[in-house]
């Protein structure tokens, strides 16, 4: 039966503890994966070492469990799988799918188009390192073309990659591989078989649809939901406002949570276990607003 084969994961990136907007990404995965009768998981993020703030993850982790979070298997730290990523991109170098850079971030800053998530990437490698210079980083030989996907809560989506980023770092000039090779490999290793995630990925999609579909990966089903803005219209996690959840109150954040989701109203004074069985038999992809960020009620 199909509701056995539901996967679904969040993957905080330990750079902080859990604020609101995170949370919000949390209690939609969750309670998709619940309402599927689906399995939940957990990884860690940690695959980007220079952002990352020391006690975090345990911190997340202790939230999540005080919220009333149960996820079903061990967590997995992405720092612990750098062996599944040099794997995959052994296998995309072995078909010629990727090439060896040596253009700097200025560089490319400065020759590229600006595109909707930072300069475009010109190409300038792809025929060939030029003769002296240093290699840096490691880049997908993108394909032309419009890659489409549908949102569960976006609807259809469209991006030609190769204009809106170019050929895009698969590992760093710092020899860390990039999310995007990680994230594809992980939710592959895991089975994901839906990913439910903030908005600020949406644009990310279409090259993580190029990478499965490069190495022979099936493709998860996405639901992107709307990122918090605080009042001054920033992102809430990147705004000096974005406070941590209170762990000792878990019923405001994950009551605050659901009802920008745009679910029905929980009732007041309920544990977060009850929060939960209350909450997860009403769970409603189709009230979640289909914006790409939301306001926040009182910031
Ligand atoms: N680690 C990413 C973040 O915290 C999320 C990655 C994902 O859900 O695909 O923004």
């Amino acid at each position: 039966p199909g509701w056995a084969a539901y996967r679904g994961r969040f993957a905080p990136s330990p750079t902080g503890p859990l604020h609101l907007g995170s949370l919000i990404a949390a209690v939609a995965s969750y309670a998709d994966a619940r309402a599927n009768r689906g399995i939940w998981l957990v990884r860690i993020e940690d695959i980007d070492r220079p952002r990352e703030v020391p006690g975090a993850a345990d911190l997340i982790l202790r939230t999540l469990s005080a919220f009333g979070f149960e996820w079903d298997e061990d967590v997995v730290y992405q720092s612990r799988r750098t062996d599944a990523y040099r794997d995959a991109l052994d296998m995309l170098a072995a078909r010629g799918l990727t090439y060896t850079c040596g253009c700097t971030r200025a560089e490319v800053a400065r020759a590229g188009r600006a595109g909707p998530e930072g300069p475009v990437y010109p190409g300038t490698c792809r025929p060939g390192l030029t003769l002296g210079r240093r290699a840096r980083t490691e880049r997908f030989r993108t394909p032309p073309g419009a890659f489409a996907f549908e949102d569960r809560i976006q609807g259809p989506q469209e991006q030609i990659v190769d204009a809106a980023v170019g050929d895009f770092v698969l590992r760093r000039a710092d020899g860390l591989h990039a999310y995007q090779l990680a994230v594809v490999v992980d939710d592959a290793l895991q089975g994901i078989t839906q990913v439910v995630r903030g908005a600020d990925l949406l644009l990310s999609t279409p090259r993580q649809i190029l990478l499965q579909r490069a190495l022979g990966f099936g493709q998860p089903g996405y639901a992107h939901v709307p990122l918090i803005l605080d009042t001054d219209g920033r992102k809430l996690s990147k705004s000096l406002a974005a406070a941590p959840v209170d762990a000792r109150n878990p019923l405001h954040a994950l009551r605050a949570a659901w009802t920008m989701l745009g679910q029905t109203p929980s009732p007041a004074d309920l544990t977060p276990k009850a929060f939960w069985d209350w909450a997860i038999p009403q769970w409603y992809v189709a009230r979640i607003p289909a914006k790409t960020s939301v306001a926040c009620p009182s910031a």
